[in-house]
């Protein structure tokens, strides 16, 4: 398997804080928050995708 697309980067949503940062996708769903080596600062280090979702986040969550 030659996969070209590798490392793509995405946006990673904390699943406990919701936080936000910019990521590198790294396939099967692994995401790695750049800069981010300890995961989020929730201590979390699971993360889901919102690629193309950012529409989506104007409601306000999160708000502080
Ligand atoms: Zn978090």
């Amino acid at each position: 398997m030659d996969e070209t697309e590798d490392n793509r980067r995405t946006i990673a949503a904390c699943k406990e804080c919701g936080a936000l940062y910019a990521a590198l996708e790294l396939g099967a769903g692994k995401l790695h928050p750049i800069g981010r080596q300890d995961g989020c600062q929730c201590g979390c280090t699971e993360f889901t995708s919102v690629d193309g979702s950012l529409a989506g986040l104007s409601r306000g969550e999160g708000d502080d």
